[in-house]
Protein backbone atom coordinates (compact mmCIF):
# COMPACT_ATOMS: atom_id res chain seq x y z
CA UNK A 1 0.00 0.00 0.00
CA UNK A 2 1.54 3.59 -1.15
CA UNK A 3 2.04 5.82 1.77
CA UNK A 4 1.38 9.61 2.06
CA UNK A 5 2.24 11.90 4.61
CA UNK A 6 0.50 15.29 5.19
CA UNK A 7 0.19 17.95 7.94
CA UNK A 8 -3.59 17.85 7.39
CA UNK A 9 -6.06 15.66 6.35
CA UNK A 10 -9.82 16.67 5.04
CA UNK A 11 -12.04 13.77 4.62
CA UNK A 12 -14.99 14.94 2.51
CA UNK A 13 -14.83 17.51 -0.17
CA UNK A 14 -18.37 19.26 0.38
CA UNK A 15 -18.48 23.26 1.07
CA UNK A 16 -16.85 22.40 4.93
CA UNK A 17 -13.86 20.29 4.15
CA UNK A 18 -12.98 21.74 0.56
CA UNK A 19 -13.67 25.60 2.21
CA UNK A 20 -11.15 24.60 5.00
CA UNK A 21 -8.44 22.76 2.44
CA UNK A 22 -8.16 25.81 0.16
CA UNK A 23 -8.08 28.34 2.95
CA UNK A 24 -4.92 25.61 4.62
CA UNK A 25 -3.47 25.23 0.87
CA UNK A 26 -3.19 29.72 0.84
CA UNK A 27 -1.32 29.11 4.02
CA UNK A 28 1.31 26.76 2.41
CA UNK A 29 0.15 23.39 5.02
CA UNK A 30 0.36 20.45 3.01
CA UNK A 31 -2.73 19.29 2.89
CA UNK A 32 -4.74 16.20 1.33
CA UNK A 33 -8.05 15.69 0.71
CA UNK A 34 -10.47 12.96 0.28
CA UNK A 35 -13.67 12.39 -1.22
CA UNK A 36 -15.76 9.78 -1.33
CA UNK A 37 -18.10 11.09 -4.53
CA UNK A 38 -17.44 14.47 -6.33
CA UNK A 39 -16.35 17.57 -5.58
CA UNK A 40 -18.34 19.71 -4.06
CA UNK A 41 -20.81 17.41 -1.48
CA UNK A 42 -24.08 17.32 -0.60
CA UNK A 43 -24.39 21.06 -1.15
CA UNK A 44 -23.27 21.19 -5.02
CA UNK A 45 -24.10 17.56 -6.24
CA UNK A 46 -27.18 16.88 -4.41
CA UNK A 47 -28.34 19.49 -2.43
CA UNK A 48 -28.00 23.29 -2.26
CA UNK A 49 -27.32 24.37 -6.24
CA UNK A 50 -29.32 21.65 -7.70
CA UNK A 51 -32.51 22.60 -5.98
CA UNK A 52 -32.29 26.67 -6.44
CA UNK A 53 -31.75 25.71 -10.49
CA UNK A 54 -34.67 23.29 -10.05
CA UNK A 55 -36.42 26.52 -8.38
CA UNK A 56 -35.73 28.98 -10.47
CA UNK A 57 -36.88 26.78 -13.88
CA UNK A 58 -40.39 26.02 -12.20
CA UNK A 59 -40.30 29.90 -11.43
CA UNK A 60 -39.93 30.42 -14.99
CA UNK A 61 -42.18 27.74 -16.16
CA UNK A 62 -44.87 28.93 -14.07
CA UNK A 63 -44.62 32.57 -15.17
CA UNK A 64 -45.49 31.73 -18.90
CA UNK A 65 -48.48 28.95 -17.68
CA UNK A 66 -49.70 31.69 -15.58
CA UNK A 67 -49.59 33.73 -18.66
CA UNK A 68 -51.35 31.17 -20.86
CA UNK A 69 -53.77 30.75 -18.69
CA UNK A 70 -54.98 34.44 -19.24
CA UNK A 71 -54.91 35.18 -15.82
CA UNK A 72 -51.35 37.50 -15.65
CA UNK A 73 -52.60 40.34 -13.85
CA UNK A 74 -49.44 42.33 -15.97
CA UNK A 75 -51.92 41.71 -19.34
CA UNK A 76 -49.31 39.04 -20.78
CA UNK A 77 -50.60 36.57 -22.52
CA UNK A 78 -49.14 33.81 -24.34
CA UNK A 79 -49.95 30.27 -25.84
CA UNK A 80 -49.81 26.75 -23.54
CA UNK A 81 -46.34 26.41 -22.65
CA UNK A 82 -44.69 22.93 -22.85
CA UNK A 83 -41.97 21.44 -20.97
CA UNK A 84 -38.70 19.29 -21.94
CA UNK A 85 -37.77 18.14 -18.13
CA UNK A 86 -35.15 16.20 -19.73
CA UNK A 87 -33.72 19.39 -20.87
CA UNK A 88 -34.30 21.38 -17.51
CA UNK A 89 -32.07 18.85 -15.39
CA UNK A 90 -29.76 18.27 -18.17
CA UNK A 91 -29.28 22.15 -17.72
CA UNK A 92 -29.20 21.89 -14.05
CA UNK A 93 -26.54 18.70 -14.72
CA UNK A 94 -24.73 21.04 -16.35
CA UNK A 95 -24.29 23.89 -14.01
CA UNK A 96 -23.23 21.47 -11.18
CA UNK A 97 -20.67 19.67 -12.96
CA UNK A 98 -19.21 23.81 -14.21
CA UNK A 99 -18.91 23.90 -10.44
CA UNK A 100 -17.21 20.54 -9.79
CA UNK A 101 -14.86 21.60 -11.92
CA UNK A 102 -14.70 24.86 -10.34
CA UNK A 103 -14.14 23.59 -6.73
CA UNK A 104 -11.24 21.05 -8.42
CA UNK A 105 -9.85 23.84 -10.05
CA UNK A 106 -9.46 25.86 -6.88
CA UNK A 107 -8.12 22.92 -4.50
CA UNK A 108 -5.69 21.92 -7.37
CA UNK A 109 -4.66 26.58 -7.10
CA UNK A 110 -3.94 26.17 -3.87
CA UNK A 111 -1.65 22.86 -3.83
CA UNK A 112 -4.04 20.37 -2.11
CA UNK A 113 -3.57 17.14 -3.05
CA UNK A 114 -7.26 15.55 -4.57
CA UNK A 115 -7.77 12.05 -3.68
CA UNK A 116 -10.75 10.23 -5.18
CA UNK A 117 -12.35 7.24 -2.62
CA UNK A 118 -13.49 6.37 0.93
CA UNK A 119 -11.87 7.14 3.88
CA UNK A 120 -11.24 5.14 6.92
CA UNK A 121 -9.86 5.37 10.59
CA UNK A 122 -6.99 3.07 10.96
CA UNK A 123 -6.45 5.04 14.45
CA UNK A 124 -6.31 9.00 15.38
CA UNK A 125 -3.46 10.06 12.81
CA UNK A 126 -3.67 7.51 9.98
CA UNK A 127 -6.67 6.90 7.40
CA UNK A 128 -6.48 4.08 4.79
CA UNK A 129 -8.35 5.11 1.03
CA UNK A 130 -9.32 2.58 -1.64
CA UNK A 131 -8.70 4.60 -4.70
CA UNK A 132 -9.50 3.35 -8.05
CA UNK A 133 -5.53 3.31 -8.73
CA UNK A 134 -4.76 1.53 -5.83
CA UNK A 135 -4.55 1.50 -1.93
CA UNK A 136 -3.58 4.51 -0.23
CA UNK A 137 -2.13 5.02 4.03
CA UNK A 138 -2.37 8.50 4.92
CA UNK A 139 -0.73 10.00 8.02
CA UNK A 140 -1.13 13.31 9.12
CA UNK A 141 -0.50 15.58 11.98
CA UNK A 142 -4.31 16.90 12.19
CA UNK A 143 -7.13 15.65 10.58
CA UNK A 144 -10.60 17.38 9.89
CA UNK A 145 -13.81 15.24 9.65
CA UNK A 146 -16.04 16.92 7.28
CA UNK A 147 -18.07 14.22 6.34
CA UNK A 148 -21.77 15.46 6.27
CA UNK A 149 -25.32 14.23 6.44
CA UNK A 150 -27.38 12.02 4.91
CA UNK A 151 -31.41 12.00 4.49
CA UNK A 152 -32.98 10.41 7.36
CA UNK A 153 -35.21 6.79 6.30
CA UNK A 154 -38.66 6.03 7.88
CA UNK A 155 -38.23 2.92 9.16
CA UNK A 156 -42.12 2.14 7.66
CA UNK A 157 -41.55 3.55 4.96
CA UNK A 158 -37.96 2.94 3.53
CA UNK A 159 -36.57 4.08 0.25
CA UNK A 160 -36.97 2.23 -2.89
CA UNK A 161 -39.32 2.02 -5.80
CA UNK A 162 -41.99 4.89 -5.63
CA UNK A 163 -40.14 6.27 -2.46
CA UNK A 164 -37.42 8.68 -3.00
CA UNK A 165 -35.48 10.94 -1.27
CA UNK A 166 -33.91 14.74 -2.19
CA UNK A 167 -31.20 13.10 -4.26
CA UNK A 168 -33.77 11.10 -6.34
CA UNK A 169 -36.07 14.18 -6.54
CA UNK A 170 -33.53 16.37 -7.96
CA UNK A 171 -32.70 13.85 -11.08
CA UNK A 172 -36.35 13.04 -11.85
CA UNK A 173 -37.20 11.68 -15.64
CA UNK A 174 -40.36 13.35 -15.36
CA UNK A 175 -42.50 15.79 -13.46
CA UNK A 176 -44.70 13.41 -11.54
CA UNK A 177 -48.31 13.65 -11.57
CA UNK A 178 -48.86 12.87 -7.97
CA UNK A 179 -46.31 14.09 -5.83
CA UNK A 180 -46.51 12.82 -2.34
CA UNK A 181 -44.20 14.57 0.70
CA UNK A 182 -43.43 13.53 3.87
CA UNK A 183 -42.13 16.25 6.04
CA UNK A 184 -43.14 20.28 5.41
CA UNK A 185 -39.59 21.47 6.41
CA UNK A 186 -36.75 23.01 4.56
CA UNK A 187 -36.43 20.30 1.59
CA UNK A 188 -40.40 19.24 1.60
CA UNK A 189 -41.37 22.67 0.72
CA UNK A 190 -38.34 24.07 -1.55
CA UNK A 191 -39.20 21.10 -3.60
CA UNK A 192 -43.09 20.40 -3.27
CA UNK A 193 -43.04 24.62 -4.46
CA UNK A 194 -41.39 24.17 -7.20
CA UNK A 195 -42.88 20.56 -8.18
CA UNK A 196 -46.56 22.09 -7.96
CA UNK A 197 -45.21 25.27 -10.10
CA UNK A 198 -43.76 22.30 -13.13
CA UNK A 199 -47.26 20.87 -12.57
CA UNK A 200 -47.50 18.28 -10.46
CA UNK A 201 -49.68 18.20 -7.90
CA UNK A 202 -48.75 17.90 -4.46
CA UNK A 203 -49.78 16.70 -1.02
CA UNK A 204 -47.95 17.41 1.71
CA UNK A 205 -47.70 15.56 5.25
CA UNK A 206 -46.11 17.28 8.43
CA UNK A 207 -45.95 16.29 11.61
CA UNK A 208 -45.78 19.38 13.67
CA UNK A 209 -48.84 21.81 14.24
CA UNK A 210 -47.48 23.95 11.20
CA UNK A 211 -45.26 23.69 8.24
CA UNK A 212 -41.49 24.95 8.58
CA UNK A 213 -41.92 24.37 12.57
CA UNK A 214 -38.44 25.84 12.92
CA UNK A 215 -39.97 29.09 11.83
CA UNK A 216 -42.78 31.09 14.09
CA UNK A 217 -46.56 31.21 12.32
CA UNK A 218 -46.35 35.03 11.41
CA UNK A 219 -43.14 33.82 8.82
CA UNK A 220 -44.68 30.51 7.61
CA UNK A 221 -48.23 31.85 7.27
CA UNK A 222 -47.57 33.52 3.92
CA UNK A 223 -45.81 30.35 2.40
CA UNK A 224 -48.88 28.24 3.75
CA UNK A 225 -51.33 31.02 2.08
CA UNK A 226 -49.43 30.81 -1.30
CA UNK A 227 -49.34 27.22 -1.22
CA UNK A 228 -52.93 26.69 -0.83
CA UNK A 229 -53.34 29.00 -3.29
CA UNK A 230 -51.49 26.78 -5.93
CA UNK A 231 -53.86 24.02 -4.43
CA UNK A 232 -50.87 22.42 -2.86
CA UNK A 233 -52.80 20.35 0.05
CA UNK A 234 -51.17 20.55 3.37
CA UNK A 235 -51.79 18.58 6.25
CA UNK A 236 -50.93 19.04 9.59
CA UNK A 237 -50.57 17.62 12.48
CA UNK A 238 -50.25 14.65 10.74
CA UNK A 239 -48.21 11.44 10.21
CA UNK A 240 -47.60 9.22 7.43
CA UNK A 241 -47.87 5.79 8.64
CA UNK A 242 -46.86 3.51 5.93
CA UNK A 243 -46.73 2.83 2.24
CA UNK A 244 -47.61 -0.01 0.22
CA UNK A 245 -46.08 1.06 -3.83
CA UNK A 246 -47.11 4.36 -4.14
CA UNK A 247 -50.42 4.00 -1.71
CA UNK A 248 -49.73 5.66 1.54
CA UNK A 249 -51.35 5.49 4.42
CA UNK A 250 -51.53 8.63 7.06
CA UNK A 251 -52.64 9.55 10.89
CA UNK A 252 -54.60 12.43 10.78
CA UNK A 253 -55.04 15.35 13.27
CA UNK A 254 -57.96 13.79 14.28
CA UNK A 255 -56.39 10.67 15.27
CA UNK A 256 -57.96 8.88 12.24
CA UNK A 257 -56.46 7.15 9.51
CA UNK A 258 -56.39 8.56 5.81
CA UNK A 259 -55.30 7.02 2.92
CA UNK A 260 -53.64 8.79 -0.28
CA UNK A 261 -52.00 7.51 -3.85
CA UNK A 262 -48.87 8.86 -5.73
CA UNK A 263 -46.47 8.57 -8.15
CA UNK A 264 -43.77 9.25 -5.88
CA UNK A 265 -43.56 9.75 -1.90
CA UNK A 266 -40.46 12.15 -1.36
CA UNK A 267 -39.62 11.69 2.63
CA UNK A 268 -38.34 14.83 3.55
CA UNK A 269 -37.98 14.22 7.80
CA UNK A 270 -34.42 15.61 8.75
CA UNK A 271 -30.81 14.69 8.08
CA UNK A 272 -28.87 12.59 9.93
CA UNK A 273 -24.62 13.27 10.21
CA UNK A 274 -22.39 10.76 8.43
CA UNK A 275 -20.83 8.93 10.94
CA UNK A 276 -20.68 5.06 10.29
CA UNK A 277 -18.52 3.25 7.68
CA UNK A 278 -15.56 5.12 8.13
CA UNK A 279 -14.04 3.47 11.19
CA UNK A 280 -14.73 6.44 13.48
CA UNK A 281 -15.78 3.86 16.60
CA UNK A 282 -11.87 3.30 16.86
CA UNK A 283 -11.36 6.89 17.89
CA UNK A 284 -14.28 6.78 21.10
CA UNK A 285 -15.15 10.55 20.37
CA UNK A 286 -17.29 12.39 22.58
CA UNK A 287 -20.91 12.90 20.84
CA UNK A 288 -23.40 15.13 21.10
CA UNK A 289 -26.88 12.97 20.21
CA UNK A 290 -25.96 11.49 16.96
CA UNK A 291 -23.42 14.47 15.63
CA UNK A 292 -19.42 14.82 16.77
CA UNK A 293 -19.06 16.79 19.71
CA UNK A 294 -16.73 19.71 19.03
CA UNK A 295 -15.59 23.15 20.61
CA UNK A 296 -15.66 26.69 19.53
CA UNK A 297 -12.57 26.03 17.60
CA UNK A 298 -14.06 22.45 16.16
CA UNK A 299 -11.99 20.23 17.95
CA UNK A 300 -13.16 17.34 18.94
CA UNK A 301 -12.40 15.44 22.31
CA UNK A 302 -9.02 14.11 20.67
CA UNK A 303 -5.61 16.06 19.90
CA UNK A 304 -5.62 16.88 16.29
CA UNK A 305 -8.77 15.36 15.51
CA UNK A 306 -11.22 18.27 14.29
CA UNK A 307 -14.48 18.04 13.14
CA UNK A 308 -17.01 20.51 10.81
CA UNK A 309 -19.99 20.80 9.01
CA UNK A 310 -22.97 19.19 8.73
CA UNK A 311 -21.40 16.09 11.26
CA UNK A 312 -21.45 18.62 14.14
CA UNK A 313 -24.99 19.28 13.63
CA UNK A 314 -27.20 21.92 13.55
CA UNK A 315 -27.76 24.56 11.90
CA UNK A 316 -27.03 21.65 8.94
CA UNK A 317 -25.92 24.79 6.53
CA UNK A 318 -23.48 25.20 3.68
CA UNK A 319 -22.33 28.91 4.86
CA UNK A 320 -21.91 27.05 8.40
CA UNK A 321 -20.07 24.55 7.28
CA UNK A 322 -17.47 26.90 4.72
CA UNK A 323 -16.96 28.97 8.14
CA UNK A 324 -15.96 26.19 10.59
CA UNK A 325 -13.63 25.22 7.78
CA UNK A 326 -12.38 28.37 7.26
CA UNK A 327 -11.40 28.62 11.00
CA UNK A 328 -10.18 25.24 11.22
CA UNK A 329 -7.68 25.79 8.50
CA UNK A 330 -6.21 29.16 10.37
CA UNK A 331 -6.01 27.34 13.71
CA UNK A 332 -4.15 24.64 12.17
CA UNK A 333 -1.91 27.70 10.79
CA UNK A 334 -0.85 28.81 13.92
CA UNK A 335 -3.45 31.77 14.37
CA UNK A 336 -5.66 32.47 17.12
CA UNK A 337 -9.28 31.69 16.47
CA UNK A 338 -12.64 30.49 18.02
CA UNK A 339 -15.96 30.55 16.67
CA UNK A 340 -17.30 33.92 17.77
CA UNK A 341 -20.22 34.53 14.95
CA UNK A 342 -22.95 36.63 16.25
CA UNK A 343 -25.30 34.93 13.99
CA UNK A 344 -25.47 32.04 11.22
CA UNK A 345 -28.25 33.67 8.90
CA UNK A 346 -31.37 30.87 7.55
CA UNK A 347 -33.11 31.07 4.60
CA UNK A 348 -36.38 29.03 3.48
CA UNK A 349 -36.17 29.44 -0.74
CA UNK A 350 -40.18 28.76 -0.63
CA UNK A 351 -42.51 31.58 -2.30
CA UNK A 352 -42.12 33.49 -0.40
CA UNK A 353 -38.62 33.39 1.00
CA UNK A 354 -38.04 33.37 4.19
CA UNK A 355 -34.74 34.82 5.89
CA UNK A 356 -34.25 34.91 9.58
CA UNK A 357 -30.85 35.98 11.62
CA UNK A 358 -30.02 36.50 15.18
CA UNK A 359 -32.70 35.91 17.65
CA UNK A 360 -36.52 35.59 17.00
CA UNK A 361 -38.94 37.42 19.19
CA UNK A 362 -39.95 34.27 21.31
CA UNK A 363 -36.27 33.76 21.61
CA UNK A 364 -35.24 36.92 22.54
CA UNK A 365 -38.06 37.58 25.02
CA UNK A 366 -35.96 34.71 27.09
CA UNK A 367 -33.71 37.75 27.83
CA UNK A 368 -33.23 39.24 30.98
CA UNK A 369 -34.04 42.94 29.14
CA UNK A 370 -37.20 44.33 28.05
CA UNK A 371 -37.53 43.14 23.79
CA UNK A 372 -39.11 45.59 21.19
CA UNK A 373 -40.56 43.99 18.22
CA UNK A 374 -41.50 46.00 15.21
CA UNK A 375 -42.60 44.47 11.76
CA UNK A 376 -42.94 46.68 8.31
CA UNK A 377 -45.07 45.19 5.75
CA UNK A 378 -44.36 44.70 1.87
CA UNK A 379 -48.20 46.02 1.08
CA UNK A 380 -46.36 49.56 1.98
CA UNK A 381 -43.19 48.91 -0.25
CA UNK A 382 -43.12 50.56 -3.87
CA UNK A 383 -41.26 48.09 -5.12
CA UNK A 384 -42.89 45.18 -3.92
CA UNK A 385 -46.33 46.21 -5.61
CA UNK A 386 -44.23 46.96 -9.00
CA UNK A 387 -43.25 43.33 -8.75
CA UNK A 388 -46.83 42.03 -8.02
CA UNK A 389 -45.83 40.75 -4.64
CA UNK A 390 -46.70 42.53 -1.84
CA UNK A 391 -47.28 39.69 0.90
CA UNK A 392 -45.16 39.53 3.71
CA UNK A 393 -42.98 41.56 5.97
CA UNK A 394 -39.22 42.72 7.39
CA UNK A 395 -39.77 42.54 11.18
CA UNK A 396 -36.86 43.98 14.04
CA UNK A 397 -36.42 42.01 17.38
CA UNK A 398 -34.23 44.57 19.33
CA UNK A 399 -33.16 45.86 23.03
CA UNK A 400 -36.05 47.98 24.18
CA UNK A 401 -33.55 50.20 26.07
CA UNK A 402 -30.07 50.64 23.55
CA UNK A 403 -31.80 49.56 20.43
CA UNK A 404 -29.31 46.90 19.67
CA UNK A 405 -30.33 44.80 16.84
CA UNK A 406 -30.61 41.26 18.25
CA UNK A 407 -32.81 39.43 14.96
CA UNK A 408 -34.43 40.69 11.67
CA UNK A 409 -36.14 38.22 9.66
CA UNK A 410 -38.63 38.69 6.85
CA UNK A 411 -40.49 36.88 4.80
CA UNK A 412 -41.22 37.73 0.78
CA UNK A 413 -40.73 37.51 -2.23
CA UNK A 414 -36.71 36.73 -3.63
CA UNK A 415 -35.65 38.71 -0.66
CA UNK A 416 -33.27 35.93 -0.35
CA UNK A 417 -30.19 38.65 -0.79
CA UNK A 418 -31.62 40.85 1.88
CA UNK A 419 -29.66 38.54 4.46
CA UNK A 420 -26.10 39.98 3.46
CA UNK A 421 -27.33 43.48 4.95
CA UNK A 422 -29.38 41.70 8.04
CA UNK A 423 -26.18 39.37 8.87
CA UNK A 424 -24.13 42.46 8.32
CA UNK A 425 -26.23 44.47 10.54
CA UNK A 426 -25.97 41.92 13.51
CA UNK A 427 -22.09 41.17 13.03
CA UNK A 428 -21.04 45.30 12.72
CA UNK A 429 -23.85 45.30 16.13
CA UNK A 430 -26.14 47.97 14.60
CA UNK A 431 -28.40 49.66 16.63
CA UNK A 432 -31.83 50.81 15.02
CA UNK A 433 -30.57 54.22 14.59
CA UNK A 434 -27.83 52.84 12.34
CA UNK A 435 -30.20 51.62 10.13
CA UNK A 436 -32.63 54.10 9.93
CA UNK A 437 -29.46 57.06 9.47
CA UNK A 438 -28.45 54.59 6.48
CA UNK A 439 -29.99 55.54 2.77
CA UNK A 440 -31.64 52.84 1.54
CA UNK A 441 -32.10 53.05 -2.34
CA UNK A 442 -35.51 53.70 -3.76
CA UNK A 443 -37.21 51.52 -4.91
CA UNK A 444 -35.94 48.90 -3.17
CA UNK A 445 -37.38 45.83 -0.86
CA UNK A 446 -34.55 46.94 1.20
CA UNK A 447 -36.44 49.85 2.31
CA UNK A 448 -38.79 47.65 4.15
CA UNK A 449 -35.62 47.01 6.52
CA UNK A 450 -35.17 50.65 6.54
CA UNK A 451 -38.93 51.86 7.24
CA UNK A 452 -38.94 48.67 9.90
CA UNK A 453 -36.53 50.45 11.75
CA UNK A 454 -38.23 53.45 11.38
CA UNK A 455 -41.67 52.32 13.08
CA UNK A 456 -39.56 50.46 15.93
CA UNK A 457 -38.14 54.33 16.66
CA UNK A 458 -41.39 55.24 16.85
CA UNK A 459 -41.33 57.48 13.38
CA UNK A 460 -42.07 55.28 9.95
CA UNK A 461 -42.87 57.42 7.01
CA UNK A 462 -44.21 54.74 4.30
CA UNK A 463 -46.97 53.42 6.70
P1 LIG B 1 -21.44 17.56 2.71
O1 LIG B 1 -21.76 18.62 1.75
O2 LIG B 1 -22.49 16.55 3.01
O3 LIG B 1 -20.15 16.84 2.15
C1 LIG B 1 -19.61 15.73 2.79
C2 LIG B 1 -18.81 14.96 1.76
O4 LIG B 1 -18.05 13.98 2.44
C3 LIG B 1 -19.66 14.21 0.74
O5 LIG B 1 -19.32 14.61 -0.56
C4 LIG B 1 -19.32 12.74 0.98
O6 LIG B 1 -19.24 12.00 -0.24
C5 LIG B 1 -17.96 12.83 1.62
N1 LIG B 1 -17.63 11.70 2.49
C6 LIG B 1 -18.38 11.19 3.51
N2 LIG B 1 -17.71 10.18 4.11
C7 LIG B 1 -16.54 10.05 3.45
C8 LIG B 1 -15.43 9.18 3.60
N3 LIG B 1 -15.38 8.25 4.57
N4 LIG B 1 -14.39 9.31 2.75
C9 LIG B 1 -14.41 10.25 1.78
N5 LIG B 1 -15.43 11.10 1.59
C10 LIG B 1 -16.48 10.99 2.42
N6 LIG B 1 -27.76 24.42 2.85
C11 LIG B 1 -27.74 25.75 2.67
O7 LIG B 1 -26.99 26.44 3.38
N7 LIG B 1 -28.52 26.36 1.71
C12 LIG B 1 -29.34 25.66 0.91
O8 LIG B 1 -30.03 26.23 0.06
C13 LIG B 1 -29.38 24.24 1.08
N8 LIG B 1 -30.18 23.49 0.28
C14 LIG B 1 -30.16 22.13 0.43
C15 LIG B 1 -30.98 21.37 -0.40
C16 LIG B 1 -31.00 19.99 -0.28
C17 LIG B 1 -31.89 19.18 -1.19
C18 LIG B 1 -30.15 19.36 0.67
C19 LIG B 1 -30.12 17.87 0.78
C20 LIG B 1 -29.33 20.10 1.50
C21 LIG B 1 -29.34 21.50 1.39
N9 LIG B 1 -28.55 22.30 2.22
C22 LIG B 1 -28.56 23.66 2.07
C23 LIG B 1 -27.68 21.72 3.27
C24 LIG B 1 -26.23 21.65 2.75
O9 LIG B 1 -26.18 20.87 1.59
C25 LIG B 1 -25.33 21.07 3.83
O10 LIG B 1 -25.47 21.83 5.02
C26 LIG B 1 -23.87 21.11 3.41
O11 LIG B 1 -23.67 20.38 2.22
C27 LIG B 1 -22.99 20.52 4.51
O12 LIG B 1 -21.66 20.56 4.11
P2 LIG B 1 -20.57 19.54 4.68
O13 LIG B 1 -19.27 19.98 4.11
O14 LIG B 1 -20.72 19.43 6.14
O15 LIG B 1 -20.99 18.12 4.12
P1 LIG C 1 -36.29 19.73 8.20
O1 LIG C 1 -35.84 19.49 9.58
O2 LIG C 1 -36.20 21.09 7.64
O3 LIG C 1 -37.83 19.31 8.07
C1 LIG C 1 -38.27 18.03 8.39
C2 LIG C 1 -39.76 18.13 8.67
O4 LIG C 1 -40.30 16.81 8.71
C3 LIG C 1 -40.10 18.80 9.99
O5 LIG C 1 -41.01 19.84 9.74
C4 LIG C 1 -40.69 17.67 10.82
O6 LIG C 1 -41.68 18.12 11.73
C5 LIG C 1 -41.25 16.76 9.76
N1 LIG C 1 -41.39 15.34 10.12
C6 LIG C 1 -40.52 14.56 10.80
N2 LIG C 1 -40.98 13.30 10.89
C7 LIG C 1 -42.16 13.26 10.23
C8 LIG C 1 -43.12 12.24 9.95
N3 LIG C 1 -42.94 10.99 10.36
N4 LIG C 1 -44.23 12.57 9.24
C9 LIG C 1 -44.42 13.85 8.83
N5 LIG C 1 -43.54 14.86 9.06
C10 LIG C 1 -42.43 14.56 9.75
O7 LIG C 1 -35.52 18.65 7.31
P2 LIG C 1 -35.31 18.56 5.72
O8 LIG C 1 -36.36 19.34 5.01
O9 LIG C 1 -35.18 17.11 5.45
O10 LIG C 1 -33.92 19.26 5.52
C11 LIG C 1 -32.76 18.76 6.20
C12 LIG C 1 -31.79 19.87 6.47
O11 LIG C 1 -31.18 20.30 5.26
C13 LIG C 1 -32.42 21.12 7.06
O12 LIG C 1 -32.55 21.05 8.45
C14 LIG C 1 -31.45 22.18 6.65
O13 LIG C 1 -30.44 22.23 7.61
C15 LIG C 1 -30.88 21.67 5.34
N6 LIG C 1 -31.50 22.40 4.20
C16 LIG C 1 -31.36 23.75 4.14
C17 LIG C 1 -31.93 24.45 3.10
C18 LIG C 1 -31.75 25.94 3.04
O14 LIG C 1 -30.88 26.45 3.74
N7 LIG C 1 -32.49 26.66 2.22
C19 LIG C 1 -32.65 23.80 2.13
C20 LIG C 1 -32.79 22.43 2.22
C21 LIG C 1 -32.20 21.74 3.27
Amino acid sequence: MDEITCKLLVIGAGPGGYTCAIRAGQFGIDTVIVEAGKPGGTCLNIGCIPSKALIHAADTYDTVARAAEGSHPLGISTAKPSLDFGKTIAWKDGIVRRLNGGVAGLLQRAGVRYLTGRAAFRDGKTMAVETTDGNRLIHAESIVIATGSEPIELPSIPFGGCVISSTEALALAEVPGKLVIVGGGYIGLELGTAFAKLGAAVTVVEAAPQILPQYDGDLSAPVARRLRARGVVVLTDAKALAANGGALTIETADGGQAATEADKILITVGRKPATSGFGLERLDLDINGPFIAIDDRCRTSMRGVFAIGDVTGEPMLAHRAMAQGEMVAEIVAGRRRAWDRVSIPAICFTDPEIVSVGLSPKEADRSSFAVKTELFPFRANGRALTLDREDGFIRTVVRADNHLLLGIQGVGAGIAELSAAFSLALEMGARLEDIALTIHAHPTQSEAFHEAALKSLGHAIHI
